[in-house]
């Protein structure tokens, strides 16, 4: 069943909720709803271009498996490009959105439930690609679900698969300091999001909507080369990580990076 609730619930003392099972109340209707009306799927659609239906395609992947659907933008896109996508989530509520979203485009999105650290025994099947977009990996806290949840994507791949995991430059926060922390703009200056407190096991953003609305999501905040690593010791061949969809990310700091990992 899916309980609706107003307001997020991070108890007397916010910045001490570093639980991986946190993330399904922290997407509550009204923060997806607005988030969704705010970030116009076309303005986002833009800002990719092609950039992941490019590396699917050079590597011939047609049967895609989005585990982090969220409201299902990429399940969407990917499905409108001729992708055969299965949308999984550990949030019903956003499954359910998600659905919502696809059939007011024509298509019938199919959803499964399932957190990623049990991902394979609720998704069958081997997928040519995973993807985990919209800096999703970054709400594992404990290193062993992280270790679980790559390992499921690892399994859920054929032999020569690729997952394609994007994250927050999170070095960028936490090497330049509290005091000369970044905020970050969406859509013009309708959504500002700006870290309201870091450490190095915490990243506790705060999330304003033009209508005065505040949410926050807490976040672990991996380091580039730490989820590099974890990919390489999960079996992962080769790494290859973009910087906001670029290959070379040396002449600016980019907000995003991209890593492309491949099984073979
Ligand atoms: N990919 C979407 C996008 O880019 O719009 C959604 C991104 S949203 C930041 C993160 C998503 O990851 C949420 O839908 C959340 O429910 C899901 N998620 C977080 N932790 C998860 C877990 N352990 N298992 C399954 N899904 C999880």
């Amino acid at each position: 069943m899916i309980v609706q609730k107003q307001q997020q619930n991070y108890g007397p003392n916010p910045v001490a909720v570093r639980q991986t099972d946190k993330y399904k109340e922290e997407y509550i209707t009204s923060f997806v709803a607005r988030w969704d009306q705010l970030i116009n799927w076309e303005a986002r659609a833009r800002s990719e271009g092609r950039f992941f239906m490019e590396v699917l395609q050079q590597r011939g992947a047609k049967k895609v498996l989005d585990v982090a659907t969220g409201t299902g933008f990429h399940s969407v896109r990917l499905l409108q490009a001729g992708f055969d996508v299965v949308s999984a989530d550990g949030s019903p509520e956003m499954l359910a959105k998600a659905f919502e979203n696809g059939r007011r485009r024509g298509l019938i999105l199919r959803t499964v439930q399932a957190d990623w650290r049990w991902l394979n025994r609720d998704v069958h099947g081997k997928y040519d690609a995973v993807i985990c977009l919209g800096n999703s990996f970054t709400h594992l806290f404990a290193e062993n679900d992280r270790r679980k949840a790559l390992a499921e994507f690892y399994a859920a791949l054929r032999h020569d698969g690729v997952l394609i995991l994007d994250q927050r430059n999170y070095d960028q926060i936490l090497d330049s300091g509290f005091s000369s922390k970044h905020i970050y703009y969406y859509c013009g200056d309708n959504v500002k999001a700006e870290p309201e407190y870091v450490d190095d096991g915490l990243a506790r953003f705060r999330y304003e909507f033009p209508d005065e609305s505040v949410f926050h999501l807490n976040m672990y905040p991996l380091r580039k080369n730490y989820v590099r690593q974890l990919m390489t010791e999960v079996g992962f061949q080769q790494i290859t990580t973009y910087g906001d969809f670029q290959e070379t990310h040396h002449q600016h700091t980019p907000d995003f990076f991209i890593h492309v990992a491949e099984k073979k």
